[in-house]
């Protein structure tokens, strides 16, 4: 998962901090920073930080992670 706050948008309304403070923080007392590539124990708290963000300036995308393998059928065996 990665993250991208729109700074520009960002309202410094502190729901994004209170729901995930292991990625998002105050710098001062109104400038955001965040980690913009959490650890999977925190992706579902940065979920809903994004889902209340009341101005959407949390953008979210999984560009970064591998789809899971697909197992294949092992074939019968057997020397041929
Ligand atoms: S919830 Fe949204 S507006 Fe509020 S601090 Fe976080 S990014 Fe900014």
């Amino acid at each position: 998962m990665r993250i991208v706050v729109d700074l520009t948008r960002c309202q410094s309304y502190g729901q994004c901090v209170f729901l995930a403070p292991k990625v998002f923080r105050f710098h001062g007392e109104e400038v955001l920073e965040y980690n913009s590539a959490p650890d999977d124990q925190v992706r579902e708290q940065v979920r809903w930080a994004a889902a209340v963000c009341p101005v959407q300036a949390i953008l979210l995308d999984y560009l970064d992670e591998q789809p899971e393998a697909v197992s294949q059928p092992e074939r019968g065996g057997g020397k041929v």
